[in-house]
């Protein structure tokens, strides 16, 4: 699965949010008890209508949701590079995750101290950045010196690490994180296992006053700017709504939105903001029994998204039955969709679109 791990200095609402994400009835949702592989680790439904609009039409039992994991890392203050706070424990804790929630504190609360003092998200965004920066500048000397006698010796992997490392090390001289080198795609497989804490993609959360969730404020228009100019995502969200809302049940949690002029969960637009940071797409399988959703990469091919549901299915692929997920509605199933001719037989080299609903013909 896909993890992001949610950062930021003390007491801008790391813990709030994180218990939001994972104490909604949607979270806990279908089959899957939340599951606590850590304290700090939480699985989260990812909200997807169109999964319950396949399920009524085809009368799916049972709706299974795909997940995404969120890291609850705490401990990051000023110095953590050089091993204050727990330090290096959660630097490694990021190095596991996929992408980085990075959240900021945009409200104003006289009784929650700032630990610097003075609210400020774009500040605190930097000393954050700095951490990590220091972090993989000292990660990257290291392994340069420890290639030092393969490169000696011709080794042509050790060459092109150490190539990557390089440039990414000039980045980072610059003042510039990793994700800023530009990496030819040949390049992606090797630039990926790296490893580099700066190389993540980011995801801004402005947390802001609860009169503010809908529109932002000054503090988080300045982080959206940011957020551009860098190239990551940014959503607002008050993470203490979210964690009013968490504890109601899904009509009350609606008439709660509704009453704020909400459209909807600040948490759904975020695991929706990571989906895209990340570049993940869903695709689904409809019977009676269930009907599921899956998460993969965009760009996929169907044996490695047959892969996602089990090993044996990637192996045996024969085929996959494909249904685009408008025409599955349109044609109200997959009955009415055969008859159609909406229904295609796409083979090995496939590219899954989002929101396919697929059943997969393999050999066992
Ligand atoms: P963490 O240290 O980053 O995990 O921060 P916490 O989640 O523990 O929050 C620190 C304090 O800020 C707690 O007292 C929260 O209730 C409070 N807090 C979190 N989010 C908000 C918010 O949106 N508005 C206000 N006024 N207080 C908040």
């Amino acid at each position: 699965g896909f993890k992001m791990g949610i950062v930021g200095l003390p007491n801008v609402g790391k813990s709030t949010l994180f218990n939001a994400l994972t104490k909604t009835a949607a979270a806990q949702a279908a089959n899957f008890p939340f599951c606590t592989i850590e304290p700090n680790v939480g699985d989260v439904a990812v909200p997807d209508a169109r999964l319950d609009t396949l399920a009524q039409i085809a009368g799916s039992k049972q709706i299974i949701p795909t997940r995404m994991t969120f890291v609850d890392i705490a401990g990051l203050v000023k110095g953590a590079s050089k091993g204050e706070g727990l330090g290096n424990q959660f630097l490694a804790n990021i190095r596991e995750c996929d992408a980085i929630a990075h959240v900021l504190r945009c409200f104003e609360d006289k009784d929650v101290t700032h630990v610097e003092g003075r609210v400020d998200p774009i500040e605190d965004a930097i000393t954050i950045e700095m951490e990590l920066m220091f972090s993989d500048m000292e990660s990257i000397e290291k392994r340069r010196a420890n290639l030092v006698r393969k490169l000696k010796g011709g080794d042509k992997e050790a060459k092109l690490q150490d190539d990557l490392l390089a440039r990414a090390q000039a980045a980072l001289e610059e003042g510039k994180p990793a994700r800023t080198v530009d990496i030819a795609p040949d390049e992606e497989k090797q630039w990926k296992m790296l490893q580099l804490l700066t190389q993540k993609p980011i995801l801004y959360v402005c947390n802001v006053d609860e009169d503010q969730a809908g529109s932002g404020n000054a503090l988080s228009d300045k982080v959206a700017a940011m957020a551009a100019e860098q190239g990551a995502a940014a959503v607002v969200i008050s993470a203490k709504i979210e964690e009013e809302i968490s504890q109601l049940e899904p009509e009350e949690a609606e008439m709660f939105l509704g009453e704020l002029g909400l459209e909807e969960a600040g948490l759904d637009r975020l695991i929706r903001a990571g989906y895209a940071l990340l570049k993940l797409e869903t695709y689904f399988t409809v019977g009676p029994k269930e009907a599921r959703a899956w998460t993969i990469k965009a760009g996929t091919q169907a044996p490695q998204a047959a892969g996602v549901i089990h090993g044996d299915f990637e192996r045996g692929f024969i085929r996959a039955e494909t249904i685009a997920y408008d025409d599955y509605v349109a044609s109200k199933g997959e009955s009415g969709a055969r008859d159609a001719g909406k229904l295609r037989a796409e083979g090995k080299a496939y590219t899954v679109k989002d929101g396919d609903v697929l059943h997969f013909l393999f050999n066992t």
